[in-house]
């Protein structure tokens, strides 16, 4: 089970800011943007590679959950980023599809 899962159960406390039937969203414990969001599917998906067709709904889902937070907390109309890492190279470190909400400050890109 990872550290996501636990926090979706309750068993581990986190900054919860959004949940709804499909997704649950927290503030990173580590932020590296004044706002930085994790929206997680309750459903433990280890990466985006895995999902499958069955999963599409809940991956718009997901990024709607995204905007929608965006939105809500204050970031949107300066911009903001959506990025979902994979695996090693990709810099996951935990493996339970998540996308991060990244703003508050201009972003670099490309990322290092
Ligand atoms: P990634 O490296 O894309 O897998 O992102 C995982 C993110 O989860 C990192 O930005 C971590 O800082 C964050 N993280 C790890 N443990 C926790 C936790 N207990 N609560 C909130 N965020 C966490």
């Amino acid at each position: 089970m990872t550290i996501f899962a636990r926090i979706i159960s309750g068993e581990i406390p986190a900054d919860i800011i959004y949940e709804d039937q499909d997704v649950v969203a927290f503030r990173d414990i580590q932020p590296q943007a004044p706002a930085h969001i994790l929206v997680v599917p309750r459903k433990p998906i280890p990466s985006i590679a895995q999902a499958t067709e069955e999963d599409t709904l809940l991956i718009g889902r997901i990024f709607l959950a995204a905007t929608k937070i965006a939105r809500d907390i204050g970031i949107e109309s300066d911009g903001y980023r959506l990025v979902t890492n994979v695996g090693d190279h990709g810099g996951q470190s935990v493996f339970h599809l998540h996308v991060h909400v990244m703003g508050g400050r201009p972003l670099q890109w490309p990322p290092g």
